[in-house]
């Protein structure tokens, strides 16, 4: 079929166009494609946090909407979010196609519920939820985005595991975080 030969990013924009023709089955296989691993978007992130010495492991399948990016030591699940089929809401990615409108509405509803869903059990289950959004890490967002993400990390941080691993002698948690190298200037 012509659409393997596709990057996924040609493929994700020809979709849009192209999803109203397809069958059914066509459908759902594309969307596997767009759905599956090593997308730009969540390439960004990873490459961006194993430099600042972050360890994380990928995709894991145990936990509730398999977490793009895991951080154990953090409590912290990661999940980077294509703003079209997660429906980021108010964003210019975000839109409703003009035809089949009912199918698309009904999709996209299902979508976030399925998040919510999701963000809700991981945060029971004692994770930080993290969601960065494809549209913050454009060109001209990217490097904000890294950065709250940073600043949010060594947050969690401090609030869970950083006093255990820094101890005083006198058992007293030092406010150090985990990774010095971490941006803080603002
Ligand atoms: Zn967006």
């Amino acid at each position: 079929m012509l659409l393997v030969t596709h990057s996924c990013s040609e493929l994700f924009l020809s979709f849009k166009k192209m999803a109203d023709k397809m069958t059914p089955e066509q459908r759902h296989r594309c969307m596997s494609r767009i759905h599956s691993r090593d997308t730009k978007p969540e390439m960004i992130v990873r490459r961006w946090l194993w430099r600042q010495g972050y360890r994380y492991r990928l995709n894991v399948k145990a936990l509730p909407g398999r977490p793009d990016i895991v951080l154990p030591r953090f409590s912290t699940v990661i999940f980077v979010n294509g703003c079209f089929w997660h429906a980021h809401e108010g964003c210019d990615k975000y839109r409703v196609p003009l035809t089949n409108v009912d199918f698309w509405t009904a999709k996209f509803r299902r979508n976030r519920e399925r998040d919510e869903r999701n963000y809700r059990m991981l945060h029971k289950m004692g994770w930080y939820v993290l969601v960065v959004w494809e549209c913050q890490l454009s060109k001209e967002n990217r490097s904000a985005t890294l950065l709250a993400l940073s600043r949010r990390l060594s947050q969690i941080f401090l609030d869970t595991k950083g006093a255990k691993l820094y101890p005083t002698a006198e058992g007293e948690p030092l406010p150090i975080a985990a990774e010095p190298e971490v941006g803080y200037s603002s």
